[in-house]
């Protein structure tokens, strides 16, 4: 079954997704809406900052997929800042981005395996405005995407918002099952126009795209003529294992393969700060679309991603947030294991924010939009499974970040997860 808009269901609370859009918006009737904006889903991610926002009592905030407010180097920023308004960036700057920190993008990736050229890049206001320009100039109405299922569901939702029909791809764990991908396809009678995937330590589930299958991945998208969206927040966060080479460095240089990539998860993601790595000859659309949004990204920021790339320190940066984020998730498994046990299976993410947790035997009867009512009412807040799949699946799951929370913090939070769902179990 393939997923539209208006097939969506409303529902009223933040566990599944927000009624904006989807047909029976309030607007609708009043105002000379455009069709399209039924396609406006709106994010329960997003939502739930407000939501949470709004409470007054203690919540161990396992939702929201942030950095953790003690890794974002705020003393280097404030004087980086004060260098930079001192300096004066007020005024308009280039669509294309800031050209220090395209240069400052080029030399950080001169010596990965995936070296990339300034005429590749476009600076964009956050990794969403990356996802934004992909479904823009790829998905007419009534096209197909196809998405892993979960997804991170405002980069689907940003696919709904241009008219896409949603394929979900079920995964395991090494990321989308391309098996399952080709066979959906073949039951759809058509093909994709992009398959939409976050390869490394993947929003929602934590898992990682193997090596066979983004060869597979990529063997496909040359068959269908399909292009590969690449949102790869996490890739520089991997505290386990060994890295798995990107699509850029098994098809260097592939018209296919579009990347989004953001400095919010391993600077700030306030900043809204990211860029797009994608084939030159895409750079004149790229640039008039993010001029039909918001003519450059914000320039001060710009420049303080810029000196920050620059003036070193960068890569020490990242590698405390690994060992950071190493002691977080192992701090979680350890108080899911006290607190919940068999009760949930996880996955094992070896980078990223993010653990799935998949309830068991008759806690599995328990849903996890409900569960979170419970739960936020309990001092815990997650992500319920359905938020996380265009077409509401997953009720038995649900997203817990690792990231933001201390370990001390992590098992006060497991803890009444357990007891909401005991709570839950008993209603
Ligand atoms: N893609 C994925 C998979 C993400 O997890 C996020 C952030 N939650 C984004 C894109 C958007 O990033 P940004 O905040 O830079 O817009």
């Amino acid at each position: 079954m393939t997923i539209t808009a208006t097939s969506l269901t409303t529902v009223d609370s933040l566990p599944t997704r927000p009624t904006a859009g989807v047909g029976g918006d309030p607007a609708r009737g009043l105002l000379p809406l455009a069709r399209r904006a039924d396609g406006l889903v709106g994010s329960v991610i997003d939502s739930s900052t407000s939501l949470l926002a709004a409470q007054s009592h203690d919540i161990v905030r396992f939702a929201m997929g942030a950095p953790a407010a003690e890794v974002i180097p705020t003393g280097t920023f404030r004087r980086i800042a004060a260098e930079v308004l001192d300096a004066g960036s007020f005024t308009y700057g280039a669509t294309e981005g800031e050209p220090g920190l395209l240069e400052a993008v080029v030399a950080h990736h001169s010596t990965t395996p995936e070296p990339t050229r300034p005429e590749r890049l476009v600076i964009t206001s956050g990794g969403m405005q990356g996802l934004d320009l992909a479904f823009k100039l790829f998905v007419d109405p009534g096209d197909l995407v196809a998405v892993e299922s979960p997804t991170y569901t405002n980069g689907s939702g940003t696919a709904l918002s241009y008219g896409a029909d949603i394929l979900e791809v079920p995964m395991d764990e090494d990321g989308m099952d391309v098996d399952a991908l080709e066979t959906l396809v073949a039951e759809a009678g058509r093909t994709p126009r992009v398959i939409y995937t976050i390869p490394n330590f993947q929003n929602p589930s934590g898992t990682t795209l193997s090596e066979p299958r983004r060869r597979r991945l990529l063997e496909l998208a040359h068959r269908w003529g399909a292009m590969i969206l690449d949102d790869d927040p996490y890739g520089g966060l991997r505290f386990a294992g060994d890295d798995v080479p990107g699509f850029r460095e098994l098809s260097p240089d592939d018209p296919l393969v579009f990347s989004v990539r953001t400095f919010s998860k391993v600077l700030a993601p306030g900043l809204r700060v990211g860029w797009v790595d994608a084939d030159p000859r895409l750079r004149r659309l790229l640039i008039a679309g993010k001029q039909a949004m918001d003519t450059c990204t914000n320039v001060p920021n710009q420049h303080i991603v810029e000196r920050f790339v620059r003036q070193g320190g960068y890569d020490e940066h990242l590698a405390g947030l690994r060992a950071e984020y190493r002691r977080r998730k192992q701090a979680m498994d350890a108080s899911i294991a006290r607190h919940l046990g068999s009760r949930v299976v996880t996955t094992a993410p070896e980078g990223g924010f993010f653990l799935w947790v998949t309830l068991q035997g008759d806690d599995a009867a328990v849903a996890t939009p409900r569960l979170f009512e419970i739960a936020l009412a309990e001092g815990v807040a997650f992500i319920p499974g359905p938020a996380l799949s265009p077409s509401g699946r997953f009720q038995d799951a649900l997203r817990l970040c690792f990231a933001s929370t201390s370990p001390e913090r992590t098992e006060v939070g497991v803890r009444r997860l357990a007891r909401a769902l005991d709570i839950a179990r008993a209603e």
